[in-house]
């Protein structure tokens, strides 16, 4: 498709094509992104750090506390029911959302990092000195950091899975990392710093075929694509809300039944017991066993409520413009003398890592803003990929659905900005 189809294949309104997407419309259920900043109008292309909120999340979360607030799980009173039948309702929407098999594999959490976390410290307690995880070179530090900590306390060995210089994951050198000392294979699905899309379904193929579990961090996925955990086959599966248009400090962790049943509690506290004496302890069955304490309830039901609006938006298009969005910027970015695109995966989410010759990405960075255009810059949270490509940084500019082709105009044009300004 020519640059002009594929601008106007992307912003068409068609009422009667099912694969129309309105973007008018949808903008308009993001209050925040009609403002404007340094007297332009935003072009929020941060959405792999957090993505904004429609007004549905921001009106769930309020319309909580202002009928319903009540701690769950707990009194009998008429709030505290309804919050627990709210919360529970969460629940069964994300498990049904992400097509777990029950509700119960779902543990809500803080984010993607508490659940990694609770894996390292959960699985890796029955992990002995010579134990291996497999990670890649494309993990972000959620997926790193916690295991290193449990290489400190339990001497086991982090082997990592290389990327091809496209970015891509060579699987072909998969089986060769999983001997039988190896308890678990790690890995992203949608890289944060390169839009890769890694072929999951096919790593835990391999991974099960060698005997060895397999964690998805799934941080960058939702916002982009459905995910189905029972087709990928994944032992685990962990996400953020914020991340998929849901409020900040909720977090899921799928695990399946049998895996979760076989895990000790990560965090000691209320509600995630049986019975509690001073000799002894009964834990509760999951998913409260690892729920430990007062969760962020309202949270929860904020992430339904993204679930909802997700839910109501037609896949089909959103994937379609997306994918318009991802080839304008590519041709648009490498139009561009001096810059170069990190990661050139053939399946991709729409993010573009580059760097500009002459320009640090931090003075990028800062030039874009003053044009309204918000992007993130430095090394990503994924040091060990920065230094695969042998740089200290990147620019990132990271689309959602609802963002415009005059949005990744605007922002090629910034970047021939800030290199007359710099280079
Ligand atoms: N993994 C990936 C791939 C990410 O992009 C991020 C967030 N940048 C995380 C994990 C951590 O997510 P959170 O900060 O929401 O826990």
């Amino acid at each position: 498709m020519s640059l002009a189809a594929d601008k106007r294949a992307a912003t068409t309104r068609d009422g009667d094509a099912p694969t129309s997407w309105d973007l008018d419309a949808i903008r308009e259920d993001f209050p925040i992104l009609q403002q404007q900043v340094h007297g332009v109008p935003l072009a929020y292309l941060d959405n792999a750090a957090t993505s904004q909120k429609p007004t549905a999340v921001i009106d769930a979360v309020a319309d909580f506390y202002r009928h319903d607030n009540a701690n769950v799980h707990r009194a009998v009173h008429a709030l505290a029911e309804r919050a627990t039948l709210g919360y529970e309702a969460a629940r069964e929407r994300v498990g049904h959302w992400i097509n777990a098999a029950a509700a119960s594999e779902v543990v809500f959490l803080r984010g993607t990092t508490e659940a990694i976390n609770l894996l390292a410290n959960g699985l890796g307690a029955g992990w002995r000195s010579g134990d291996r995880v497999v990670l890649t070179t494309m993990e972000h530090h959620a997926n790193i950091v916690p295991w290193h900590l449990l290489r400190e306390r339990a001497g086991i060995e982090i082997a990592v899975l290389p990327v091809t210089e496209a970015g891509e994951l060579d699987l072909d050198a998969l089986p060769g990392l999983l001997d039988g000392r190896t308890r678990l294979l790690a890995l992203t699905h949608v890289s944060n710093v390169l839009g890769t899309i890694n072929p999951v379904a096919e790593a835990v193929r391999i991974a099960h075929a060698h005997g060895v579990p397999v964690l998805v961090d799934g941080a960058q996925a939702l916002a982009h694509q459905r995910v189905d955990v029972q087709a990928l086959d994944c032992d685990f599966y962990a996400f953020s809300g914020h991340k998929m248009f849901g409020p900040t400090g909720i977090g899921v962790l799928y695990g399946k039944a049998e895996r979760l049943a076989a895990l000790p509690p990560w965090q000691g506290g209320g509600e995630m017991i049986r019975r509690v004496t001073f000799e002894k302890i009964r834990f509760a069955d999951p998913p409260q066993r690892f729920e430990a304490g007062t969760q962020n309830f309202a949270g929860a039901i904020g992430l339904a409520a993204a679930i909802d609006y997700l839910a109501g938006l037609d896949a089909d298009a959103m994937a379609g413009h997306e994918q318009a969005l991802l080839r304008y910027a590519t041709e648009r970015l490498e139009a561009i003398p001096g810059l170069r695109i990190i990661g050139r995966a053939a399946h991709k989410a729409p993010l573009l890592s580059f760097l500009v010759d002459g320009v640090h990405a931090h003075d990028m960075g800062t030039l874009l803003d003053r044009k309204g255009v918000a992007v993130r810059t430095g090394h990503h949270c994924a040091m060990p990929l920065m230094d695969f490509y042998g740089v200290p940084a990147t620019t990132r500019a990271s689309l959602a659905f609802y963002n415009s082709l005059d949005e990744i105009d605007r922002l090629a044009d910034a970047i021939d900005y800030a290199r007359g300004v710099l280079a």
